[in-house]
């Protein structure tokens, strides 16, 4: 008999492995309320919409001669095999979730994969407290690192990406308990929040930074000004060569 996580989105996918409109509407709602960090917020969203090009995605377009993977060699690098069945992601996987649903949990449809771990935190993980977050930061983990060893840059073994995923975890559960707090305690006379605030009328607000990469040493800066209904108005960016961070801010401001 076919579980019953399978039954519930069976009505999402369509024969060609689509997503049919009611199920569309349901993976928006859920990726709509997902309550974890924006850019893995903003990382479902792209997937949703067909963003991500994977070599699969680029033969499709006719941009590449071939769809295979580039670290492993599978013949198909599609978002399945990205971010659930390259070796890595493989381990990542196999260190959370329950082994006798493991095959169950590999083998999903890949959108519903995604819907199913957020809705249904209970049904997969060995501790399903959080899971929608867990999982999604470890999702979030095993992309960067494919695109770390793509690029050749700091290798990370599963162990180091699922220790870095309960760190980000971490983080966001102490933020959102400081967000709590704060929304809850009234301000302190003479305290306040430190926000962006628009200019008065007739003015031009102008923000910038610095920033310089510690290892090569170079350095760039940029800027934004925006008037009193907070409309952008002019922006800059420019590489300043080789100097230090204070002097990289400095060059913002001139
Ligand atoms: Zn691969």
């Amino acid at each position: 008999m076919m579980p019953a996580c399978h039954t519930l989105v069976a009505a999402m996918v369509t024969s060609d492995g689509g997503v049919a409109q009611g199920g569309e509407s349901q993976s928006w709602k859920t990726i709509s309320k997902y309550r974890g960090l924006p850019r893995v917020h903003m990382l479902l969203w792209l997937i949703l919409k067909g963003r991500i090009l994977t070599n699969s995605e680029r033969f499709r377009r006719h941009f590449s001669n071939e769809s295979c993977c580039g670290l492993c060699g599978a013949v198909e690098e599609d978002l399945s095999h990205v971010f659930r069945d390259f070796f890595e992601a493989r381990m990542v996987w196999s260190r959370v979730v329950k082994k006798d649903k493991l095959d169950e949990f590999l083998s999903l449809e890949f959108q519903n994969w995604l819907i199913i771990n957020i809705k249904h935190p209970q049904l997969y993980p060995i501790n399903s407290g959080n899971w929608d977050v867990v999982f999604d930061t470890l999702f979030w983990n095993n992309w960067v690192n494919r695109s770390y060893r793509l690029f050749s840059l700091d290798l990370v073994s599963s162990k180091g990406i699922y220790q870095r995923s309960m760190r980000m975890v971490a983080e966001l559960d102490c933020a959102s308990f400081v967000l709590r707090q704060n929304q809850r305690t009234p301000t302190l006379p003479g305290l306040s929040v430190a926000r962006w605030e628009t200019p008065l009328a007739g003015w031009i607000k102008v923000n910038t930074d610095g920033s310089r990469n510690a290892g090569s040493g170079l350095a760039s800066c940029g800027g934004v000004g925006s008037d009193s209904e907070s409309r952008w108005c002019f922006g800059f960016a420019k590489g300043i060569g080789s100097c230090s961070c204070f002097e990289a801010e400095l060059w913002g401001c001139v």
